[in-house]
């Protein structure tokens, strides 16, 4: 893996009077762009031929860096020209969703905003896990094999997809066939099976909360939250209970869009001190621990029980519902503040403070 002093001798070359930010173009891209640009950065994206129009209608890119397709960020003229222009990148998920983290992690010689070393933490579902537990949160319970559902249970799969392919069953027998059925359908591979998890489904609505752990101001920054919007088990209730056994429908979640969310204010004691534990957990067992953006994605029962079932250490396309300003931003820092801004600020203050290699890895 890529050490901290490769990284920093890359910075240590760059025209710090020149910074530039830098991301693929896809996921959260207008909100890092739109911030960068707020914070006085020049901004590159890396962008495939198919998308380009986002950005002529958003003009808010300086320079452009095209590829055929994203996984060829880590190709070396690709890295070269993201160094020429003194680039720090802002991973976001379509990094999970198009790149190899292998790759990412010991062949990309390019400095990115947050720490790499949580990466591992985050990708392995075990080590996720206990970092959460240790964290003092309230998990949904695992099962191990389909065989040991013994009550409502979501089968999930690998890599940022958004929710896709990802099913419900109540029992080994219920399982089985959701499965074959959603293989028949096409939401999914044979292959997928094997890298599935199986979670206690939890009833309840779901809530992402979105905070930024600053090492520059040592603090942690509840900056928005969100739900979110998806197809088709949003829209399921609004048909009929007989249709719908007629119809054999099963919910699929693939991600559409974002909902902003403001929360009961009784809640926020909770919500606040999870975001603290999880950074102070993050600097135990992989210092200097999260840098930078991360999310806690929960289900919040009706008895005001909060179940985290994920971390994301990094920018979130639901903090895409704060550009501009959210409710809780604007409370810490009057308007225009959001988190694409928020990561640049940081970067500036880093630059301004010459502890640059304190925010990138
Ligand atoms: P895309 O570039 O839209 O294909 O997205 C890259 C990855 O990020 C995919 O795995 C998506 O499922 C995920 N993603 C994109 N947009 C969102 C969103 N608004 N909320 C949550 N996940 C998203
Ligand atoms: P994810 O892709 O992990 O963000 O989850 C996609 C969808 O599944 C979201 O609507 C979540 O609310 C829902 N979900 C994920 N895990 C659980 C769970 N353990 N219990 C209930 N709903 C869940």
């Amino acid at each position: 893996m890529i050490g901290k002093e490769e990284i920093g001798s890359i910075i240590e070359k760059y025209d710090k009077s020149k910074i530039s930010i830098g991301t693929i173009g896809s996921h959260s891209a207008l909100n890092i762009f739109k911030g960068a640009r707020e914070e006085g950065f020049k901004t590159v994206c890396v962008l495939t031929k198919d998308r380009e129009i986002v950005y002529r209608k958003f003009p808010l890119v300086d320079e452009t860096v095209y590829v055929d397709s994203f996984s060829e960020i880590v190709e070396d003229k690709v890295q070269e020209k993201l160094r020429k222009l003194n680039t720090i990148l802002v991973p976001h998920g379509s990094f999970n969703a198009y790149v190899s983290m292998e790759a990412l992690l010991n062949d990309f010689f390019v400095p990115m905003f947050g720490n790499r070393n949580l990466l591992r933490w985050e990708i392995d579902r075990e080590m996720q896990r206990s970092w959460l537990q240790r964290a003092g949160l309230t998990l949904p319970k695992i099962y191990n094999s389909p065989e040991e559902i013994d009550c409502l249970a979501i089968a999930k799969f690998p890599g940022a997809r958004g929710g896709k392919g990802y099913f419900l069953a109540d029992s080994p027998k219920s399982f089985r066939k959701k499965a074959k059925e959603m293989i028949r359908r096409g939401h999914l591979s044979k292959e997928d099976l094997k890298g599935m998890h199986l979670q206690q489904y939890v009833l309840g609505v779901n809530a992402y909360f979105q905070y930024f752990s600053s090492v520059i101001e040592d603090d942690v920054e509840l900056l928005g939250m969100d739900k979110r919007y998806e197809s088709n088990v949003d829209t399921i209730g609004r048909i009929p209970a007989s249709e719908q056994l007629q119809l054999d429908l099963n919910p699929t979640y693939t991600i559409v869009g974002n909902i902003p969310l403001t929360l009961r204010e009784s809640l926020l004691p909770e919500v606040l001190e999870m975001g603290d534990n999880v950074a102070k957990v993050s600097k135990e067992i992989a210092p200097p621990g999260i840098v930078g953006p991360f999310c806690l994605e929960t289900i919040i029962t009706d008895t005001m029980e909060i179940f985290t079932f994920e971390i994301s250490a990094r920018i979130v396309a639901g903090s895409n519902v704060g550009i501009g300003t959210s409710p809780y931003a604007y409370l810490k820092y009057g308007e225009g503040m959001y988190m694409g801004r928020r990561i640049a600020k940081e970067i500036r203050d880093a630059i301004n403070k010459n502890q640059l290699e304190k925010v990138v890895y």
